[in-house]
């Protein structure tokens, strides 16, 4: 039997993708994988276990024996320790691995001789782009932002001149213009409302702007490596703060998408600002799993805090999870590319992609298996 590549039913309350779709398992299949699959593992995602078997997957009933039998994992969300302990030794996993997960996972990783691969950890580079998880996960959460805001604001997006009057389009205000917060921005600008942005990255303002938004310069700079954010100083939170609080008491809509990698979300709408919004004011927080980037967000619930309705999205990417798979497939499948050649392991930690995600394993052998 050649190389197994399993598919894992994710485990984690509320998330419905699914790390391979059957389009894919053709393709594995044809670059001399054998795939089985974990019973129902695409079912979140409406992707039938019929459908991987026509594919050409095995199903397999006992998450045990897959794992058991597995020489790579595919999951989306990071494995737990009593995973990595029913793996095969040497085995491969390749999925997300929260910061505050390394280290425990790393340790048993290790342990078990297993080679665990984060994909949060790719450089935003051109060759990593097919591979990018965090970009195409950050696209659909952002769609599936725009789209809450939307059926939940108590007022319309676009504007309508009717014989009824004339209905002013709607206020949004975006709060974190990277990649998910764009996506927001160009959803609602097709659905008709005036958004504006905030980001503390200056580079983000081209890219509003080109959306057709308005962008809020306060005058704070703070990129950093990796074309990343960094954690604002105190005294530039307390400026952001009170420079922030007229744009966010205008707005209808408020959507959040602020974070900065490995921190707690920053908290840009504290219970003060909170005084100063109108009644029906929509806050759609998409960090809220990090966090939130509202004092009151509650993750997976809405909270009415005096009119205002803060909807803290849990897992937003999982809000649409056919579309969330099928990307997350085709970047877990590019990335599978950088270890298996005509069905074999084959691969070197000289390679600057696979050094960056490698969490636990062979750090030490430089050529591979
Ligand atoms: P992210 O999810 O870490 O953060 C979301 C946004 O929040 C970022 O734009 C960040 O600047 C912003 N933010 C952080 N703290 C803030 C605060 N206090 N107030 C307001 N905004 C705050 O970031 P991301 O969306 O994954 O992307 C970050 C960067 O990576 C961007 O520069 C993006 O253009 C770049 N990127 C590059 C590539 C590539 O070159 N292939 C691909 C994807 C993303």
């Amino acid at each position: 039997m050649g190389i197994i590549f399993a598919v894992r039913k994710e485990q984690l309350d509320g998330e419905k993708r699914v790390a391979v779709v059957p389009e894919a398992v053709q393709k594995l299949k044809n670059s001399g994988l054998e795939v089985m699959v974990e019973k129902n593992a695409g079912m979140g995602s409406y992707f039938t276990d019929d459908m991987y078997t026509e594919a050409g997957a095995v199903i397999v009933d006992s998450r045990i024996k897959l794992f058991s039998s597995a020489d790579i994992v595919g999951t989306v969300q990071c494995p737990s320790v009593e995973d990595l302990d029913v793996m095969k030794e040497g085995a491969i996993v390749i999925g997300r691995v929260p910061s505050d997960r390394i280290e425990l996972l790393a340790k048993k990783a290790d342990s078990r001789k297993i080679t665990l691969f984060s994909l949060d950890r790719l450089p935003r580079t051109t060759k990593a782009q097919r591979m990018d998880v965090l970009t195409s996960q950050a696209s659909v959460s952002g769609y599936a932002g725009a789209v809450i805001a939307a059926s939940s604001s108590p007022r319309l997006m676009p504007m309508l001149t009717t014989a009824a009057g004339t209905v002013k389009p709607s206020k949004v205000l975006v709060l974190g213009a990277g990649v998910a917060g764009l996506m927001t921005i160009s959803t609602l600008r097709r659905l008709g409302a005036v958004v504006t942005a905030y980001d503390v990255r200056k580079a983000a303002e081209d890219e509003v702007k080109s959306l057709g938004g308005k962008f809020l310069n306060l005058g704070i700079e703070a990129s950093s490596a990796g074309g990343y954010a960094r954690e604002l100083t105190s005294d530039e939170k307390k400026k952001q703060q009170s420079m922030l609080v007229d744009a966010m008491a205008g707005s209808d809509v408020i959507v959040t998408t602020a974070s900065v990698p490995g921190r707690r979300a920053p908290v840009l709408i504290s219970k003060e600002v909170l005084s100063h919004l109108r009644p029906g004011t929509v806050i759609v927080d998409l960090s809220a799993d990090s966090g939130g980037n509202c004092e009151v967000t509650v993750s997976g619930e809405t909270v009415d805090y005096n009119g205002i309705r803060i909807i803290g999205v849990s897992n937003p990417p999982s809000h649409m999870p056919v579309n969330a798979s099928e990307m997350f497939s085709r970047n877990l499948t590019a990335f599978l590319e950088l270890i298996v050649k005509d069905g074999k392991l084959d691969y070197s930690f000289r390679d600057e992609l696979l050094k960056e995600c490698m969490v636990s394993g062979r750090a030490g052998d430089q050529d591979g298996p």
